[in-house]
């Protein structure tokens, strides 16, 4: 299935194109305070291993505003300040960041909004505008009775028509909220009514089980109907969780590749190794690879070989040990506990390849 992703403009966030035809980037939000530089540069770190193309951290005071200088310095990935009620902690951390974020429901007035406007002109850099169902403005909570998706429209609208007329494009747009349908029906429409790029996210989604699975319903329908242009998974988990989610949804998509996709079968009665220790174990261990491959683990040969006919590698289980096969072809047998080292040391040789073939 190609997925055919709706025409937007393309604005750039620190080198990271965001719409028209750049790919979908994946983005995450630290969950230390920003206050404390070395945590947040860890924690970053740790993202930008993981696949974290933009991250977002929060702006709380003054000291955390001062704090954005020595993170950037200590990073490799854009950077975005994310603001809440305080315009002037915008001022402050526009010099030393790749990207504002603001809510039109909290920054406050037209002057407030011009000053933030003008601070990111001056430095060059994108306004992410950031409606949330929960923090609508008074009025369109007056207008609509409860958050609707039209609220959220027309408080985006309202947003991108305030800044155009500051003459300000550089801008992209979310419509989150923690229900999955709302999100949907916001995002659909916005994305009739404009062609600013889309960051796509379901707010608060929950803990990285049930989280990723509603936000893989959400934004798997929205990045199927060609919605979306980067995302975020909000997780109540270690943030790397939400990058590794984030690509996985992209990966089943075939909107991205990226390291590591498995193909592995649920087991059943038939299954004579220990599969699941094997599975976690080469998760961890090839979480470095960066090369899109396809691996294949499967309990046995029943269907296996059929099955993970088109992977590059894999194993199919048996008896005290399992076949392994590339590219469909079985290429001898490996013992049970020997399976692991061997698929790590296959897959890595064969990424090396990949990466001197481009
Ligand atoms: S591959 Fe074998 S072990 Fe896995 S589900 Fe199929 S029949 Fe069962």
């Amino acid at each position: 299935m190609k997925i055919e992703r709706r025409k937007t403009r393309r604005i750039t966030v620190g080198g990271v194109a965001i719409g028209g035809d750049a790919p979908i980037a994946v983005q995450s939000m630290t969950t230390t305070d920003t206050r404390d530089v070395a945590a947040t540069i860890e924690q970053i770190k740790r993202l930008e291993l993981a696949g974290c193309e933009v991250v977002r951290v929060a702006v709380v005071d003054e000291e955390a505003a001062e704090a954005l200088k020595p993170i950037k310095a200590g990073i490799s990935i854009p950077l975005i300040a994310d603001i809440h009620y305080n315009y002037r902690l915008a001022l402050r951390s526009a010099p030393y960041v790749d990207c504002i974020r603001i809510n039109p429901g909290n920054i406050g007035g037209r002057d407030r909004v011009a000053q933030v406007v003008s601070a990111c002109k001056d430095r060059g850099i994108p306004i992410r505008i950031g409606v949330n169902a929960g923090s609508l403005e008074e009025d369109l909570l007056k207008k609509y009775g409860y958050p609707t998706p039209e609220a959220m429209v027309e408080s985006a609208l309202r947003a991108i028509g305030m800044l155009e007329e500051m003459d300000f494009r550089e801008m992209k747009l979310s419509l989150k909220a923690s229900h999955v349908g709302l999100c949907i029906e916001a995002y659909r429409l916005i994305s009739n009514k404009t062609d600013y790029p889309l960051h796509l996210g379901i707010t608060e989604a929950g803990t990285a089980f049930a989280g990723s699975i509603k936000s893989a319903v959400g934004m798997g329908i929205l990045l199927s109907e060609g919605i979306g242009d980067t995302i975020r998974i909000s997780l109540a988990a270690d943030p790397v969780e939400e990058v590794k989610a984030g690509f996985e949804i992209l990966k089943a998509l075939e909107l991205r590749h990226r390291g590591i996709n498995f193909i592995a079968c649920p087991t059943c009665g038939r299954l004579e190794f220990e599969m699941f220790k094997l599975m976690a174990e080469l998760e961890r261990r090839l979480s470095h690879i960066k090369t899109p491959l396809n691996v294949s683990i499967l309990g046995c040969a029943v269907n296996g070989i059929g099955e993970g006919m088109e992977a590059d590698i894999g194993i199919a289980g048996g008896k005290e040990g399992g076949l392994l096969f590339k590219r469909g072809k079985i290429v001898g047998k490996v013992k049970e506990s020997e399976m692991a080292d061997v698929l790590v040391a296959e897959v890595e040789a064969m990424a090396k390849e990949r990466e001197k073939e481009k």
